[in-house]
């Protein structure tokens, strides 16, 4: 990681506003690329970021950190974990107001989601992105980016927990999802709908997330022998049994409906608790919880009966960085499951 300092405001019209230091943590992806003849890649001539001085509102001055420079789906968890110690350390410093996390949009929302569930920060932790590179028409970045800043400067944010910042609108960390693969109203929260909106200069907040995962106090350091199976139509039992026989320690499974899955499916689940692996399941619905209503062979009831976790609405790919934090912080099955009724 690189530090320098990369812009500071143009300060001189303050309003009546104190000045707010922002540390922007910049990590790559469509915001930080150009496109050649169609194709699109992280710029060669970097010029990272859409930071121009009509993107920084004049109450705000900026500190920018090269954390990395990838696209996202090159971020594995061991990079969001590392960057969730930045974050920390940052936030710890006492020198900022908030911190605004730059993201490719694809993996955006499981970085965001594990910083949220890790960090104690009392200053706003804000991720933005965007969906257009710097050289395509109607490009997205600096307006997200001012609006993050804006929301990171907000002294209300922090209680909100890490937030998501695209298109005018605030998103929890824990509920918003890449809803679109191109158009710029892609982040939504499914089912529950942004916390604010970013209205020119101001930050309208509207709402409060009542329910919220926090990992126990502890060092953050990922299990990653934990699988994500997507069930389907007569699918789901060798691929359990797959994850089970090389070594996997816990599991989730994208069930069907209400949390319910094809019977052999089942009796894969039951392989996989008698091996001590830790099975939780949520659903391929992008809305609504898992609860074990159906008694019938792999029905919801049946899955907890045989020893699996239901675990509301949280997305598999989130619960699967939940499952890696929680295991490489030694909780076990049982822990795992109250924690995850809070959710
Ligand atoms: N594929 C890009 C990435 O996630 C998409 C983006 O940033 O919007 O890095």
């Amino acid at each position: 990681m690189r530090l320098e300092t990369m812009t500071a405001s143009n300060i001189s019209n303050p309003e009546e506003r104190s000045l707010a230091n922002i540390a922007l943590v910049s990590t790559g992806g469509t915001i930080e690329m150009v496109s050649d003849q169609g194709r699109i890649d992280i710029a060669k001539q970097h010029n990272p970021l859409p930071v121009q001085e009509n993107v920084i509102p004049p109450f705000i001055s900026v500190e920018h950190t090269r954390f990395c420079s990838l696209p996202s789906p090159a971020i594995s968890p061991g990079v969001m974990a590392d960057l969730c110690l930045v974050l920390e350390n940052l936030a710890a410093c006492g020198k900022y107001h908030g911190i605004v996390v730059t993201h490719g949009t694809d993996t955006l929302e499981e970085s965001a989601f594990l910083a949220d569930i890790y960090l104690r920060s009392t200053i706003p932790v804000v991720f933005t992105a965007a969906m257009r590179s710097q050289s395509e028409m109607g490009v997205d970045g600096p307006r997200n980016v001012k609006g993050a800043l804006l929301t990171a400067s907000n002294n209300e944010v922090h209680k909100l927990g890490v937030t998501v910042v695209l298109n005018d609108e605030i998103h929890s960390a824990s509920r918003v999802t890449k809803t679109y693969t191109s158009n710029v109203s892609s982040f939504k929260s499914p089912g529950y709908g942004p916390l604010g909106f970013v209205d020119q200069d101001r930050i309208l907040l509207q709402r409060k997330p009542m329910r919220r995962i926090k990992l126990p106090r502890g060092k953050l350091k990922l299990d990653e022998r934990v699988g994500l199976i997507r069930t389907a139509a007569g699918l789901g039992a060798r691929e359990i049994r797959y994850c089970v026989d090389r070594g996997d320690r816990a599991l989730v499974v994208e069930a069907l409906g209400r949390g319910n899955v094809p019977p052999e499916a089942a009796e894969a689940i039951q392989y996989a608790v008698e091996k001590e692996t830790i099975v939780c399941i949520t659903s391929r619905c992008y809305i609504g919880r898992v609860l074990g209503v159906y008694n019938y062979p792999g029905g919801g009831a049946d899955l907890e009966r045989k020893g699996a976790i239901l675990a509301g609405d949280m997305q598999g790919h989130k619960l699967r960085l939940f499952l890696m934090a929680s295991l490489g912080i030694g909780l076990n099955a049982e822990n795992i499951r109250k924690l995850l009724e809070r959710f």
